[in-house]
């Protein structure tokens, strides 16, 4: 709709960050205007379905989660950069264009067969997206599916997902 339509108007393309030739997508003018931040939040609260709660992705990923589970009327779960959380459930290691980064979920938090909807800013070659799901699959929870604010379309990281339904609200 034309609130949705207003928001992405509100993304701001930054060339050559982070290394020169990358167009970087910043959504912090979206996040910092009310109506904006409510649409993309009620957008993506309507896809969480039965899920018992949300995992949010480090950093930006945290400002969406926790809003679309109080929307949603979930609790929520941070995925986490490594080194973070003072007890670890799991760990994940992934390849980045340059060197790795690793992702962890903090201990005693997710039941087994909790049922999850994780929530990304930014949906680019999907490699952290994928490596979430994985983590949390790994740690015995059900990923229910993958929600985020702006697709990269042309890096096809939906792909790496597999079987877990991916949903974005704006494509570029
Ligand atoms: P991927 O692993 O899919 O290549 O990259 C997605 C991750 O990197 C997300 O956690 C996202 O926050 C970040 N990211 C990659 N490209 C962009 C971008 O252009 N804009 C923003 N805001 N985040 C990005």
């Amino acid at each position: 709709g034309p609130e949705l339509e207003r928001a992405a108007g509100l993304i701001r393309d930054v060339p050559d960050y982070p290394s020169p030739g990358i167009l970087f997508r910043d959504i912090t003018p979206l996040l910092a205007d009310a109506e904006a931040f409510t649409v993309v939040t009620t957008e993506l609260a309507s896809l969480v379905g039965d899920a018992d709660l949300v995992a949010g992705v480090e950093a930006r990923g945290f400002l969406l989660g926790a809003a679309v589970a109080v929307v949603a009327g979930t609790g929520v779960v941070p995925v986490r950069k490594a080194g973070k959380l003072p007890r670890v459930a799991g760990s994940r290691t992934y390849d980045l264009e340059y060197g790795t980064a690793t992702l962890e979920l903090p201990a005693d938090t997710l039941a087994p067969g909790a049922r999850v909807f994780l929530v990304d800013d930014v949906l680019a070659t999907g490699g952290t997206a994928a490596a979430a799901a994985d983590l949390l699959a790994e740690v015995g929870a059900t990923v229910v599916g993958f929600g985020a604010l702006l697709e990269l379309t042309a890096l096809n990281g939906r792909a790496r997902l597999g079987d877990v339904p991916v949903h974005a609200l704006l494509t570029a």
